[in-house]
C-alpha cells in the first residue's frame, strides 16, 4: 500500500464524498496502483478527468502511484490554454458522435435534433454500449459512473442534470457544441439524415391543411417521416436557440 494525497478540481468534486470536495486529503492505493485505478477507486471516473499532475508534473493514466505523491485531478479546461499540459486522451472527431445509454433516450432524440448523429440502444447491454462506443468512435452518454469506470471505454460524458433539456445544455457546453450544430438535419426519430423535398412530394402523406399552408418539407432518408414547420417545430426551435444562447461563451 502507498499513501498518496490528492485534490480534485471543479465539477469533479460532485462524485467525492462531502469531507473530501475541494481540500487536498490523504488516501491509500493498492501497492502499484496506476493513477487511473486510484482516482477510480476514490468514486471519479476516467472519462471525466483531462489532466492530471503528478507532485506538478503532467502525467499519463499510467503512471504509478508512489509513497508521498501528490496527485492533482482536472476536468476538462474550459479557456485556460493547457495545451503544454499532456493530453490524457486523443480529440473527439470534430464533429463528435454520440451512443447514449437506456436511460437518455429523450436527450438522443433533442442531440439528433441538433444535427449530431446519435445511437440510442434501450435494450443494450452496458458491454454493447462500450463496444459501440470504441469501435464506431462515439462518446458514450450515460449517468451511470460505473459504466464510464468501464476500462475499455475512452471517451464518456457524465450526463448531468434530471431534465432533458438540461442535459442537452450540459453536452453542449461541455463538448462545446455550438458552432458543430446543424438544427432540424437529422430525423428525431432513426437517427437517418432528412432531405428536403417538394411540395408535391407529399400529397396525400400530410393532412390537407398541411400542405396547403406549410411550404417547406424534409423526408427523413431512413424512415421516410416527413417533417414539416407546424407548432412542434415551433416548440423544437425554442428549445434549440436555448440552447445555443446559454453556451455563449464568447
Ligand atoms: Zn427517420
Amino acid at each position: 500500500m502507498s499513501t498518496a494525497s490528492f485534490r480534485f478540481y471543479e465539477e469533479l468534486n460532485d462524485f467525492l464524498p462531502v469531507h473530501r470536495r475541494k481540500i487536498a486529503f490523504t488516501s491509500t492505493c493498492a501497492e502499484n496502483a496506476t493513477v487511473k485505478q486510484a482516482i477510480e477507486a476514490l468514486g471519479v471516473p476516467h472519462t471525466e478527468v483531462e489532466v492530471i499532475l503528478v507532485n506538478g508534473e503532467s502525467v499519463d493514466f499510467t503512471c504509478r502511484v508512489h509513497e508521498g505523491d501528490r496527485v492533482s485531478v482536472y476536468p476538462m479546461f474550459e479557456s485556460l490554454d493547457v495545451r503544454p499540459i499532456l493530453r490524457l486522451r486523443e480529440a473527439v472527431l470534430r464533429r463528435p458522435r454520440f451512443v447514449a445509454d437506456a436511460h437518455l433516450g429523450r436527450l438522443a432524440r433533442y442531440l439528433r435534433m441538433l444535427g449530431f448523429d446519435t445511437l440510442y440502444e434501450n435494450a443494450a447491454p452496458d458491454r454493447q454500449l462500450v463496444g459501440i462506443s470504441r469501435t464506431e468512435r462515439r462518446v458514450l452518454l450515460t449517468r451511470d459512473r460505473n459504466l464510464l469506470m468501464h476500462r475499455e471505454l475512452t471517451h464518456g460524458v457524465f450526463v448531468r442534470g434530471d431534465r432533458p433539456r438540461d442535459q442537452l445544455r450540459h453536452v453542449v457546453e461541455r463538448l462545446d457544441l455550438r458552432s458543430d450544430c446543424l438544427p432540424f438535419s437529422r430525423c428525431m426519430n432513426c437517427n437517418a439524415a432528412l432531405e428536403e423535398i417538394d411540395r408535391s412530394a407529399v400529397i396525400g402523406e400530410v393532412p390537407p391543411t398541411v400542405e396547403r399552408t406549410q411550404r417547406h418539407f424534409r423526408r427523413c432518408t431512413g424512415c421516410r417521416h416527413v417533417y414539416w414547420r407546424g407548432t412542434h417545430y415551433e416548440r423544437m426551435l425554442k428549445l434549440v436557440n436555448s440552447v445555443l444562447e446559454g453556451c455563449g461563451r464568447s
